[in-house]
């Protein structure tokens, strides 16, 4: 019997939930874009992206998805035929490589699997190795939203250090930013890239780029970058138009607005931080309880290594699908698909899924979910332990 009528949940890794005072926000007749309100409505946003990001440094803005940002990226700091150590934990960093190997740039991936973290000591001796420092940058995905393996920003930044290497780290953080601690200058990250539709709760359609001094230097001989995707201009615009290179996106530059008022100066960084902790923690304990009694297995073995704002489970094939499709059409719940787990059209791709807790998300949503899914796993009779409910109930308690 569906269920699902009433607020619907879609606890997919991006878009994420949008909340309403965003919507809100958006929805008004375009302004003037040649003066007033937008001009001040953007220099106030300008320091409140920093805030999120934990820099002092510039931020380029642009109208596009993630893909975009992960182009400008490589754009404004490469040129044709440099070479790029591409640092893999899943789908997000491979695609990254493939963006950059398709721009003309030459990569490396360092594979490190599917369900573990950046190992730094590898990085170290790759790059020692290198004495001719022919490696111009390294590419990091903070949290990949595929596997949901978190990796260590600031130990990779050490790796770099200790090896002597000059070679630029960029780091993604579009599935992380707001949601798990990220500290773009304490940890020595060069270029941070983000987006709006994750844990900025924007529709989709901003894009970002961080980069501080050094990355600014190689801005210098990077040939890579066209007009469009130069990041001089759009971070220092000498006429309004230039931020983004032409129309700016008006509406999301208002939906921003509200969000960045929650996020940083109602609910405050930290606290959004601590906020998704503490989600997180609370759907590991349902999943660790249900897989007492059956192949329910968390992606990542180690807490410490596991985002903050998305789960990857596994679950025998083809049970995985099976749940989320219970779960969409009886309890308005959507999760996420496992991606990049398996192959698709290979049997075994029914065996992942994801449930995100990333942005505009709290403890009545996550506990809704956990226990969508405990009457999903009851309806379909998958097997599975006791006392998930509890469990994560416990963890919402601070027990
Ligand atoms: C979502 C995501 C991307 C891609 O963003 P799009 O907006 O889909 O282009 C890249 N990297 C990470 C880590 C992501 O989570």
């Amino acid at each position: 019997m569906p269920l699902s009528h009433g607020r619907p949940y879609l606890a997919i890794p991006g878009p994420s939930v949008i909340p309403d005072r965003v919507l809100q926000a958006m929805h008004r007749p375009a302004p003037e874009i040649h003066g007033g309100a937008m001009v001040d409505l953007l220099a106030g946003l300008l320091p409140d992206l920093r805030a999120v990001a934990r820099t002092r440094h510039k931020v380029a803005m642009y109208i596009s998805n993630g893909h975009g940002a992960w182009e400008a990226a490589i754009a404004n700091t490469l040129s044709r035929g440099d070479k790029v150590l591409a640092l893999a934990t899943g789908r997000f960093g491979h695609g990254w490589a493939e963006t950059a190997q398709a721009m003309g740039v030459e990569v490396e991936v360092i594979d490190f699997g599917k369900r573990a973290p950046v190992d730094p000591n590898r990085v170290a001796d790759r790059l020692a190795e290198d004495r001719a420092h022919e490696i111009r940058a390294v590419t990091l995905v903070h949290v990949d939203t595929a596997t949901s393996v978190k990796n260590d920003v600031a130990a990779v930044r050490a790796a770099l250090d200790a090896s002597g290497h000059p070679a630029l780290l960029l780091v993604d953080c579009i599935a992380s930013l707001a949601c798990d601690r990220f500290e773009m200058d304490a940890w020595g990250a060069d270029v941070m890239i983000s987006a709006c539709q994750k844990g900025l709760m924007v529709p989709p359609g901003l894009g970002f780029v961080f980069f501080n001094d050094r990355a600014e230097a190689a801005r210098a001989r990077a040939d890579l970058a066209t007009a469009y995707w130069d990041w001089r201009m759009r971070a220092d615009p000498e006429e309004f138009y230039q931020y983004f290179w032409g129309t700016a996106p008006t509406h999301h530059l208002y939906g921003l607005r509200a969000a960045l008022d929650m996020l940083v100066h109602e609910e405050g960084i930290e606290a959004a931080w601590a906020r998704h902790e503490r989600l997180a923690r609370a759907v590991w304990a349902a999943f660790d309880a249900w897989g007492q009694g059956g192949s329910l297995e968390l992606n990542v073995a180690e807490a410490a290594h596991r985002s903050h704002a998305v789960t990857s489970v596994r679950i025998d094939a083809p049970h995985g699908t099976a749940l989320r499709e219970w779960l969409a059409e009886t309890a308005g719940v959507t999760l996420g698909i496992g991606l990049g787990m398996a192959p698709p059209g290979d049997p075994a791709w029914h065996g992942y899924f994801r449930i995100a807790h990333m942005g505009h998300v709290n403890a009545h949503m996550v506990l809704g979910a956990l226990g969508a899914i405990e009457a999903g796993l009851a309806a379909l009779d998958l097997p599975h332990g006791k006392g998930a409910l509890e469990a994560a109930a416990a963890v919402i308690a601070g027990r």
